[in-house]
């Protein structure tokens, strides 16, 4: 599904990311862990075409839309598109509703008609338990509610692979659950996705495969119960006890 090879990314002279390959199949939820500074959230950016590159190439179901090409970074939008992300902060807009925060992009991007993008919001919504904030605007949703229909608003745009970067991070403990329920709910329809979290509970949960990076580098990948369970990295455990 996806496939980055050889990824080096720095700010500067400064290297952030130093090397990284990673195959991941469809249908996979990965959850992605590390301390902090690892180059987890600049990984996640880069796969959304957000950062210049200074080596290596992403593809999306074979097809390259990241490449790093004589100190430039190629970005192949249609290819990009597929691929949504939610982030710690809300990034609704505050100027607009619920529902005109879920229909801007299908109608002014994909020129998609308003009633039809309506339509699928309302549907949407309905299925996240949001119905009746349909009309509400950010400053009046709770934190829970707004990172759900942050959610919403990515998922408004079909992706086939969805990030997530410490979404649940910045909201209060009782608010965790309710975002962390609409995500597990995505995973049982076979969304593939990678996830960033620190909550041991959740990735438990959620991961088909976990990886620790640290540094800028891959040090552990495989499935929950051996990364999270019984590391095979001293790294891994230490970051593991230090942590959960
Ligand atoms: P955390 O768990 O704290 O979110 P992270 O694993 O997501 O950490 P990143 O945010 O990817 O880490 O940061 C990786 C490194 O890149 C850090 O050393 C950070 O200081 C640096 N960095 C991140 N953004 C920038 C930027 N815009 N300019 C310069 N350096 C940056
Ligand atoms: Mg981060």
């Amino acid at each position: 599904l996806l496939c980055v090879k050889g990824l080096r990314m720095g700010y500067g002279p400064v290297e952030v990311l130093k090397g990284m390959d990673i195959e991941m199949k469809p249908g996979e939820r990965v959850v992605l862990i590390g301390p902090s500074g690892s180059g987890k959230s600049t990984l996640l950016r880069v796969m959304m075409g957000l950062e210049q590159i200074q080596h290596g190439q992403i593809t999306f179901g074979g097809d390259p839309y990241i490449t790093a090409d004589k100190g430039k970074t190629k970005i192949d939008i249609g290819v990009r598109k597929k691929i949504g992300m939610v982030f710690q902060h809300y990034t609704l807009f505050p100027h607009l509703s619920v529902l005109g925060n879920l229909i801007l992009a299908p109608c002014k991007v994909a020129g998609e008609s308003r009633s039809s993008a309506s339509e699928r919001a309302r549907a949407l919504l309905e299925r996240l338990g949001l119905s009746h904030r349909v009309d509400a605007y950010p400053a009046q949703l709770s934190g829970g509610q707004k990172q759900r229909v942050a959610i919403a608003r990515a998922l408004m745009l079909d992706p086939k692979l969805m990030l997530f970067d410490e979404v649940t991070s910045a909201l209060d403990p009782e608010l965790v659950a309710e975002v962390e329920q609409v995500i597990l709910q995505l995973a049982a329809q076979n969304m593939p996705m990678m996830i960033v979290t620190h909550d041991m509970w959740f990735a438990k949960n959620i991961a088909s495969r976990v990886i620790f990076a640290a540094e800028g580098r891959i040090i552990e990948d495989g499935p929950p119960e051996q990364v999270l369970g019984n590391p095979r990295e001293e790294r891994t455990r230490e970051f593991l006890e230090r942590v959960f």
